[in-house]
């Protein structure tokens, strides 16, 4: 297919015809890539709120046939618009003024092209983005709330399982990209209850013969009734005189270092 920018630019075809078989039209965001693989293009939507622009939908593939769109859409009513040069409509953002090498996932520009292309490989996993700067003095700084996930779980059990393997004639549809060619059989396991308080611990278990997944759970149940016996069991502290002494002076929450009186860990 060969078209010039003026035949996308005014349209070209019937909508009615190949080049919109099955697609909507005006065409949702959400057919983008048909409308791209139906007429060998690629196609990059932006989108415009509040006077800024941003990406709405940014093409996998590049192809020699590119385009750039501006969604214009309010309520109902969408509106495609092309952008006939992406870094002059995007140009008045900086104070930069010479040639600018935009990503087309966040809008960062950059003033050499390496320094875009070093760029990419990291940002376009994430996809297209809508860039959003604190406004308020609070909304500056952001710290890590969930203390609680830093602390040690008091119990973690480590199981590992061995198994037979026999061949098996795969029966998989051929348009599915797996083959099964072994089933594994368990034949035994083997299994540690570590306790952060090692006197709690337990030699590891290890089992082989039959029925051995129902036996694994059975061992497992058994072990969680024990571990809730024990964190049932809370027992008092017992310090020293030192650790009494240290215990009554802190000013400072040992978990998360934060004054005592208004702490997040103890909720006081
Ligand atoms: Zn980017
Ligand atoms: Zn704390």
């Amino acid at each position: 297919m060969n078209r010039t920018w003026q035949e996308y630019k005014e349209g070209f075809g019937d909508v009615k015809g190949d080049h919109w078989l099955g697609l909507d039209f005006p065409l949702p965001l959400s057919q983008i890539k048909s409308f791209e693989k139906k007429n060998d293009i690629s196609v990059n939507v932006f989108g415009l709120d509040n006077n800024e622009i941003f990406p709405l939908q940014i093409t996998d593939h590049r192809s020699g046939h590119h385009v750039n769109l501006l969604l214009f859409s309010k309520g109902e009513t969408r509106h495609y618009c092309l952008i006939r040069n992406l870094s002059r409509l995007l140009g008045d953002r900086t104070l930069h003024d010479g040639e600018t090498y935009y990503c087309n996932y966040c809008l960062h520009g950059f003033c050499r092209q390496d320094l875009l292309d070093d760029h990419v490989p990291f940002c376009s996993p994430n996809g297209p983005q809508k860039l959003s700067f604190p406004k308020s003095e609070e909304q500056k700084w952001i710290e890590f709330k969930h203390i609680n996930k830093q602390l040690r779980v008091p119990f973690v059990i480590y199981a590992d399982f061995e198994c037979f393997t026999s061949p098996v004639e795969s029966s998989a549809p051929n348009s599915s990209c797996t083959k099964a060619y072994q089933k594994h059989e368990p034949s035994g396991f083997c299994y540690y209850v570590k306790c952060s308080s090692n006197e709690l611990s337990k030699p590891a278990y290890v089992y082989r013969g039959s029925n051995t997944l129902d036996h694994f759970f059975e061992r497992l149940i058994q072990e969680e009734k024990h571990i809730c016996e024990v964190l049932d069991n809370v027992k008092p502290m017992s310090l020293s005189a030192e650790e009494e002494m240290v215990f009554q002076k802190s000013t400072k929450c040992h978990i998360c270092d934060g004054e005592l009186g208004a702490d997040p860990c103890t909720g006081s």
